[in-house]
């Protein structure tokens, strides 16, 4: 899953409107960020394998620590106590944000083949194989999408022009390397798969720059 992931961190906006945008993009894609590192690293494992499922070609061989349910409850906590801590914030915006990390794993339980761990030892894997399905999967995550970008155009307004034009360049970004990640070549290894993935980090600044040109409506 990818901009379905974005979609939750959109559409978090509404249930705590003085979280940055960046933090939720944090917050919904933390697995998504943390694997290229353990990958690059050698702590995780991926191949490429055409056919692997329809939609990607990517065969995740281990990825218990950025990707098991587990790990995902322990990411959640810990960063819903470190906002809270250092932004001297209200609990209920840390449960927000938990439950933005855990919403990783089960969107990525809904998409991928079973291949997503429920505990850190990386046993019990499961996986509802939407990716198995081109179409199912543009149009849950499509659906997805534009159901997360509307909450969050109700919940904030641009205090200016960037906070428009950023938002909308961001979304069409989103939308234009989905579809070439869709209709594109397989990366030639798993490791270039992963430093490529790195760039998503620049999707975090990103929310970060939209959310100061926006203010909760
Ligand atoms: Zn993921």
């Amino acid at each position: 899953m990818f901009i379905g992931h974005f979609a939750v961190g959109f559409g978090a906006k509404r249930f705590a409107p003085a979280v940055s945008l960046g933090t939720l993009f944090l917050a919904c894609q933390f697995a998504d960020l943390l694997w290229p590192m353990l990958v690059i690293a050698g702590i995780e494992h991926v191949a490429v394998r055409p056919g692997a499922t329809v939609v990607t070609p990517l065969e995740f061989i281990s990825y218990p620590f950025s990707h098991s349910l587990m790990a995902g409850f322990v990411w959640g906590l810990l960063f819903a106590w470190a906002y809270v801590w250092l932004r001297r914030s209200r609990p209920s915006v840390g449960v927000v944000l938990a439950f933005v990390v855990v919403s990783h794993w089960v969107l990525d339980a809904l998409s991928h083949a079973p291949d997503m761990p429920i505990l850190i030892s990386d046993s019990l894997r499961v996986g509802l194989g939407l990716w198995n399905s081109y179409v199912a999967t543009v149009l849950v995550e499509g659906l997805l999408f534009v159901v997360g970008l509307a909450i969050y155009l109700r919940s904030t307004t641009a205090v200016d022009r960037t906070g428009s034009v950023a938002l909308w360049t961001l979304a069409a970004f989103l939308v234009i390397i989905y579809a070439a990640n869709l209709a594109g070549p397989p990366p030639p290894t798993g490791m270039a798969a992963a430093w490529s993935t790195l760039a998503m980090w620049l999707l975090v600044a990103w929310g970060y720059w939209i959310d100061r040109h926006r203010r909760p409506a």
